[in-house]
């Protein structure tokens, strides 16, 4: 008797373009095998740190139309490492037939924090109410400053990590910031008090599949994130309504890969902060700590492909982000901890700059937390735990 058999054919991976090439594209590379797909990035410089982790790169700024064009030459679809990028550029590549992911409709959202608030506002989702304005003197900034005691101003375009965001203390001083970021549009919003800060990852395919990871808690220091953990340890209603909120806004947006949602708790319930469409640093636990990464299934989700289990593979999970203080730490002794996943992006020691992770993941959050901060603590990380 003779046995045929079929022999499977391994489809090719599909070629992924990634503009930027920070620690979150260096994360995606490492994610490239398990789904399926082959990375080249445009990096800014031969020393940024995803290099180490792509298949083929691209020297050029994110902003350079030349360097966009080769990329897109060199890929079946663009994907993103960070929303510092030209709104009307990555249109025209569009409509020039390239495949880009979240498209350019989706990422004025997350490129632009007054369309993200007003549009927010038009379909019915909680945002702290603000203003926006171009100018110190415009009426309805006068009037709104009337009407709320404490208030955040924020650049719309171009801020991260706490840059761009300014807490003033005074009437004059909401006004001198508005002058300081008036290039462009200025929100203005009320300052709320928070009981905590949420965050809740989806994911969308193509065919608008969508999955959610589990609702994790953020600690921000001087506007970085310093903590991250899961679980999140909040009522099951708040953990369904983050849910159904990330959902809608993926929905609405049309984005395609991570949609992460920064979510405030307040007395009043759950109001939206921000939005990011790409892997967030509140996703990086789910290296370790979920079936599938942040990092794979937004690549499976641009790539076209299925996405894949986005539930928890433990009972908690702590991550540290690991900041460089003044002097150097040490990485062989923050691999030392017992149960400490260090992850060093292969930056250059920098003071302020974002170096690395460190996740722990276990049955127990308390201790997991303890070994995440001995590790960091041990790298050398001038964040200090709340
Ligand atoms: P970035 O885009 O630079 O991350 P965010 O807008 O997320 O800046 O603000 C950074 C941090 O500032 C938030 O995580 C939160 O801690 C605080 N913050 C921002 N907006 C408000 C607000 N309206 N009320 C209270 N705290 C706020």
């Amino acid at each position: 008797m003779s046995i045929v058999s079929s022999t499977l054919q391994p489809t090719a991976p599909v070629r992924v373009g990634i503009v930027g090439a920070g620690q979150l594209a260096r994360m995606m590379g490492s994610a490239a095998h398990e789904a399926n797909v082959e990375v080249t990035v445009l990096a800014s410089s031969p020393d940024d740190c995803a290099i180490a982790t792509s298949d083929h790169s691209v020297i050029g700024a994110p902003t350079d139309a030349r360097a966009l064009h080769r990329l897109s030459r060199l890929v079946d679809v663009i994907t993103f490492d960070h929303e510092l990028v030209d709104l009307e550029q990555i249109g025209q590549l569009e409509s020039l037939g390239v495949t880009v992911r979240p498209s350019a409709r989706a990422l004025s959202y997350s490129v632009d924090k007054a369309h993200q608030r007003r549009e927010f506002r038009r379909a019915g989702i909680a945002v702290p109410d603000f203003v926006i304005t171009r100018s110190g003197s415009d009426r309805e900034l006068d009037e709104f400053l009337d009407r709320t005691e404490n208030v955040v101003v924020k650049s719309a375009r171009g801020g991260y990590d706490g840059r761009g965001v300014i807490f003033p203390a005074t009437r004059a001083d909401a006004i001198e910031a508005v002058e300081s970021f008036a290039r462009g549009e200025v929100v203005v919003e009320e300052r709320l008090e928070l009981l905590c800060e949420l965050s809740q990852i989806v994911v969308r395919a193509v065919d608008a599949q969508c999955v959610t990871y589990p609702l994790v808690r953020t600690v921000q220091s001087e506007g970085m994130c310093v903590e991250v953990t899961f679980p999140a340890l909040v009522d099951s209603r708040v953990e369904r309504q983050a849910q159904s909120l990330a959902r809608s806004i993926a929905e609405l947006t049309g984005a395609v890969g991570v949609v992460a949602v920064e979510l405030f708790l307040t007395t009043q319930g759950l109001v939206v902060n921000e939005i990011a469409l790409r892997p967030h640093n509140s996703g990086h636990w789910t290296i370790e700590g979920a079936v599938t990464s942040q990092f794979a299934n937004h690549l499976l989700a641009v790539s076209g492909a299925r996405l894949s289990s986005a539930d928890a593979c433990v009972e908690a999970a702590a991550m540290v982000n690991v900041v460089g203080a003044d002097r150097e730490g040490s990485l062989v002794a923050a691999m030392d901890v017992a149960g400490a996943h260090v992850h060093d992006y292969g930056k250059s020691w920098r003071r302020g700059r974002k170096l690395g992770h460190v996740t722990a993941v276990g049955d127990d959050l308390a201790s997991a937390h303890v070994r995440a901060w001995e590790s960091a603590r041990a790298y050398g990380t001038k964040t200090r735990e709340a």
